[in-house]
């Protein structure tokens, strides 16, 4: 009796312990996530993480914080579906010189960096991130919602065998492993066995999903771009061992041979993509996949390829190019087929670099408007990210809306993003509030 009266007595003092956080938002116009215009002169109330109503006129509940809009426009927070947030040194730099502790802390500005740029979420799609995403989860750090890859899953020579010219392989050396593998950069496997292996290490350290090199690449030296890696055995393992934990593969591809063999053994989503043909795409649409190509790479500078320096060398130029080239066309196919489109920017490099994704944005608009491309990196990439299942880490509420029982992951420009999409490519000057989580992060009101 006594003990039920104390856990009684608990509960009261606990309950009325727990003070709520609630915000109004006055006097906004308000972009959901999905629609094909603006709502003008609304209210959003927030109750801790959530939003809990989007009305004209709400009235001002007791120790309500209140924010006055100003007749600006709040959208949900951006995401971008590619992105490296620990790849901001050389990757030499990374795996034979830096402390691993020196990485992390750069990975976690790299994650404040995207999150002041107005990206409330993003996903990973590869490097050693778990730490940082559980701090920011944590609240320890500012960053966005991360959904993290781990390590890239690639066969020996593939996208993802970081190894120089003269390290030998695991198999020649003892078994002794590499820093790019010790570090959690790259698992190098061969067969289904080691495939799987892989596959289960990221789940087991919580990848939301996992990213399988599945063709050449250009930031490695010992693939061709048209070359195809893994057998349909090894992706159709990898897929297995994904949606046994109800989620699923991301594979980086840029030609027709790789994606349609990575498709056909059910991976759901192809990065890249900027070589692949209208049978690919067509494909694409059957399976209900994902695509989720670059844009802003046609305008990049020669230091974006290679930091500190205004000439490309040849040998790498020489693959850039047709990638560059396909560009076009990829656009072109994928709006065709209308096939479902991510917003990943890939930016990756040295720290402030995470700023060419908004140029991701203004490159789009050859041919998307600014409503195609916002919901790509909003409402959009929320139904990419779903696909992670149960294992989605965010699914106390949407992502990529404005709506009751949303998360609170929003944004204020001065301006209308959906009449000019430079609007969301100048943070510093038309950003004038980001809230994630509830949690106000900048605030120019
Ligand atoms: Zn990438």
């Amino acid at each position: 009796m006594k003990t039920t009266f104390l856990t009684l007595l608990l509960l009261v003092i606990s309950f009325a312990s727990y003070t709520q956080t609630i915000i109004l938002i006055k006097n906004v116009n308000v972009w959901d996530g999905t629609s094909n215009s603006l709502s003008t002169n609304l209210s959003v109330l927030i109750e801790d993480n959530l939003i809990k109503k989007v009305a004209k006129n709400i009235s001002e509940p007791n120790g309500a914080m209140v924010l006055d809009g100003g007749g600006k426009t709040l959208i949900p927070g951006l995401s971008d579906a590619h992105v490296h947030l620990s790849a901001t040194m050389s990757g030499s730099e990374a795996r034979n010189d830096a402390h691993w502790m020196y990485t992390a802390i750069k990975t976690a500005k790299a994650a404040e960096n995207f999150l002041m740029l107005g990206f409330t979420t993003v996903r990973d799609l590869g490097g050693p991130v778990f730490g940082v995403k559980r701090a920011v989860d944590e609240g320890l750090v500012p960053g966005p919602r991360i959904y993290p890859s781990g390590a890239y899953i690639s066969q020996t020579s593939g996208h993802g065998d970081f190894r120089s010219a003269n390290e030998p392989s695991v198999l020649l050396s003892g078994g002794q492993m590499h820093a790019s593998d010790a570090l959690g950069w790259s698992f190098v496997v061969d067969g289904v066995p080691e495939v799987l292996k892989a596959a289960r290490e990221n789940l087991r350290h919580g990848a939301t999903q996992l990213k399988v090199m599945a063709g050449g690449g250009i930031a490695s030296d010992f693939d061709p771009i048209h070359s195809v890696q893994f057998t349909a055995e090894e992706l159709e393992a990898a897929v297995q061992a994904a949606t046994d934990w109800d989620t699923y593969v991301a594979v980086h591809i840029y030609e027709s041979k790789g994606a349609i063999r990575a498709l056909n053994a059910g991976v759901k989503c192809l990065d890249h993509g900027h070589l692949i043909n209208e049978e690919t795409v067509k494909l694409i649409k059957e399976k209900d996949a994902w695509l989720v190509p670059q844009a802003f790479w046609t305008e990049t500078p020669a230091s974006f390829w290679v930091p500190g320096k205004d000439t490309i060398p040849k040998a790498l130029y020489k693959k850039i190019k047709p990638v560059l080239e396909g560009t076009d066309t990829v656009f072109k196919l994928a709006k065709k087929y209308d096939i479902n489109v991510g917003f990943g920017s890939d930016a990756y490099g040295a720290l402030g670099y995470e700023a060419y994704a908004l140029t991701e944005f203004t490159t789009r608009t050859s041919w998307y408007s600014p409503l195609e491309i916002l919901k790509q990196a909003t409402s959009e990439n929320a139904r990419l990210f779903n696909l992670s299942g149960k294992i989605n880490p965010y699914r106390e509420g949407k992502l990529g809306v404005i709506e009751a029982g949303a998360y609170a992951d929003l944004l204020i420009y001065e301006g209308n993003p959906l009449e000019d999409i430079e609007v969301v490519a100048h943070p510093e000057k038309n950003l004038k509030l980001i809230m994630k989580d509830g949690k106000v992060y900048k605030n120019e009101l």
